[in-house]
């Protein structure tokens, strides 16, 4: 372009009457133009996303799935049948949007339990997909619950917590998913009413399920008990998403004698032949969680029910070096920072996995055996030469694993 044209397509201003002008493909903008539509873009932007997320962020549950690959391995029936139930629950929101929607057929929340040992990924999978659809997410622990007005935290700090995630956007929050960990223990203590009052069993159930239904709760923002001089957010419930996850210990006995029960006879003994009886959880229905002790007003609020699967060695080898932020990708990378090109051979992977199952220590386990084992050449390597290769092995593991850090490990 030639040098006279030189000013600012938007307001006209010359170049020698700007601080910046910045050149584009076929047009100038100055720097007073770009800070004004810095502004408006400001201003305008965070109604424009919230309008479009409802609209067009609808991932399909096959692109759901496919997200969640990515990041936790095997689980396909979990992944599979957690991906419907997140397309439908958007779809639902849209529905309840859209003021057009006239046949009255109102779709019903798809609240989900997922049942499964402890670290085989109920938390990874609910915090993955809040992380795709990008709405708010929070961790509530059941444990922590009782009945309001003993000691003890009431159910709304759950949303206190949802809250916060949300940088207190409230109608972000009211999007949002909660994940309640170890919901199994808030299960009824026995099938007997009893003299003393159940407030952190069945009393917590009751409570949490005024949040399921969808109602408008009155919250402390900063969480802890309610008292009178305190503001309160409302929040509407509708909307949010419940996800929640429990071990449920011992259910698998239930579930065996349910379908035991189930089947008596001829044609019954046939069937038993294909029950996989190694891993009953595979099996599990509405009414095991309600034998557990789950009221059914709860187990009827939560109709997506799914399990995961115990991870084998095979499973916990590809955790390793498979996702997304795998720990093998993670230790490669952080040595990489300091020009260190790092090996890590087949067997030391075969090393890892026996040790975190010995131990018992799951997938959880796996970081702080790679740690321990890592933790001396982290130490050493960023003050040594630069542009080095390190192999780490079987042998190297073990003669870092001696048996104080193996102890170490067990405590953890
Ligand atoms: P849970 O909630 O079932 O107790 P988590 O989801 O917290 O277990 O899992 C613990 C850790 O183990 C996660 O942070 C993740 O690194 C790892 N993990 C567990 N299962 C898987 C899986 N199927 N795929 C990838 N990583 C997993």
């Amino acid at each position: 372009m030639a040098k006279e044209k030189e000013k600012c397509s938007f307001c006209g201003r010359e170049k020698a009457k700007t601080n910046i002008l910045i050149t584009g493909l076929e047009a100038y903008i100055c720097d007073y133009c770009v800070i004004q539509a810095k502004a408006i873009v400001d201003e305008e932007l965070p109604a424009k996303k919230a309008a479009a997320f409802t609209k067009t962020n609808l991932f399909k549950p096959r692109e759901i799935k496919k997200y969640l690959d990515q990041y936790v391995i095997g689980q396909d029936e979990a992944k599979k049948i957690l991906s419907v139930a997140v397309y439908n629950h958007y779809k639902r929101i849209n529905q309840v949007i859209d003021k057009n929607n006239e046949d009255e057929v109102e779709i019903e929340k798809s609240n989900i339990i997922i049942v499964g040992e402890t670290g085989t990924g109920k938390t990874l999978l609910a915090r993955t997909i809040a992380r795709m659809l990008n709405v708010p997410f929070c961790i509530a622990d059941a444990t922590v619950l009782t009945e309001a007005g003993y000691v003890g935290e009431d159910v709304e700090s759950i949303l206190s917590r949802l809250l916060q995630a949300a940088d207190y956007n409230v109608e972000a929050a009211e999007r949002g998913i909660i994940f309640i960990d170890e919901i199994d223990k808030i299960a009824r203590k026995s099938d007997n009413p009893s003299i003393t009052r159940d407030v952190s069993g069945e009393g917590v159930q009751q409570a949490l399920l005024k949040l399921l239904e969808g109602t408008a709760v009155n919250v402390p923002p900063q969480g802890g008990r309610k008292h009178p001089e305190q503001k309160m957010i409302l929040v509407n419930t509708q909307n949010i998403l419940f996800i929640s996850g429990g071990a449920f210990d011992g259910i698998d006995k239930k579930i065996g004698s349910r379908m035991k029960a189930s089947m008596i006879g001829y044609a019954a003994a046939k069937e038993t032949d294909h029950i996989d009886k190694t891993n009953l959880l595979q099996y599990i229905a509405p009414q095991d969680i309600r034998s557990f002790g789950m009221i059914p007003e709860i187990v009827g609020r939560f109709p997506v029910l799914t399990y995961l699967n115990p991870l084998s060695k095979e499973i916990l080898k590809r955790i390793l070096t498979e996702p997304k932020n795998a720990l093998i990708k993670q230790f490669t990378k952080l040595l990489k920072i300091d020009d260190v090109d790092i090996v890590f051979t087949d067997d030391l992977l075969d090393f890892i996995v026996d040790k975190a199952i010995e131990f018992k220590l799951g997938a959880r386990g796996l970081r702080s055996i790679i740690e321990t084992i890592m933790s001396d050449a982290m130490f050493d390597l960023p003050s040594e030469k630069p542009d080095k290769v390190l192999t780490i092995d079987a042998a190297y593991a073990k003669e870092k694993l001696g048996k104080a850090n193996i102890a170490k490990l067990k405590v953890a």
